[in-house]
């Protein structure tokens, strides 16, 4: 008797096993190899294969530590001092209070939209508001050259118009790391802490300089709380 009810459990424990065994694997595993090819997709459309980089098939990004002059502008202080952390030092900068070479400057206000209007954030390659910017790299495919980061203008406060007060210094950061177009959860006043860019942002640094489309690794990774 105990045998038998100890027998029929077992084949229930193994039914009721293997349904949930393969319920777990199918769900989740879908989702996340969707999840990932959303992020290579992102990863190769915005670096990869964009016009502003060269279209060169081949990630382009920076080598770390970066050189970051913040200018000691609060808000671009929290937005480098959040990549760090939430990354885990994946990406990570040196602070000077020079103007690097190679590297990127925080400059208060002067920010200008496409069509020349005052804006929230830009990227341009003078400490003058401009709407222009070239990237440039080298032959590793890494990038280089001096970059401004404008935050707010006469016509808007970056603190106040992003989502929390260095958002919008995250997102024109995400540009200047290599993020040329935008997608959703990056279209502007999203900062790092959104998981759609924080997965590209981090994919793009955990894979090696110049790797090609295929050889794309892909992690799925949650944003740290802070
Ligand atoms: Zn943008």
């Amino acid at each position: 008797m105990v045998g038998q009810i100890s027998g029929k459990r077992g084949l229930i424990f193994l039914f009721i096993g293997m349904a949930a065994l393969s319920g777990c694997i199918i769900g989740p595993e879908n989702g996340t190899s969707v999840l990932r090819e959303r992020i290579r997709n992102r990863i190769i459309t915005s670096n990869l294969n964009h016009p502003a980089l060269g279209a060169t098939g081949h990630l382009v990004r920076w080598n770390t530590p970066i050189k970051v002059n913040t200018n000691n502008i609060a808000r671009a202080d929290a937005a480098i001092d959040r990549y760090g952390r939430l990354t885990n030092g994946l990406i990570y900068f040196t602070k000077t209070t020079d103007t690097p070479t190679n590297g990127i400057v925080f400059i208060e206000g002067g920010s200008r939209n496409a069509d020349g209007s005052p804006g929230c954030g830009n990227v341009t390659n003078t400490p003058e508001p401009s709407v222009y910017v070239s990237y440039t790299f080298d032959n590793s495919y890494a990038l280089n050259g001096l970059y401004y980061v404008h935050l707010g203008s006469t016509a808007c406060g970056d603190a106040q118009e992003g989502n929390y007060p260095s958002a919008i210094a995250e997102h024109e950061l995400g540009h200047v790391l290599g993020i040329m177009s935008h997608f959703s959860g990056f279209t502007g006043n999203e900062g790092l802490r959104n998981s759609n860019m924080f997965a590209v942002i981090y994919n793009m640094y955990s894979n090696p300089i110049g790797s090609k489309a295929e050889d794309l690794n892909i992690e799925i990774v949650a944003v740290p709380s802070g």
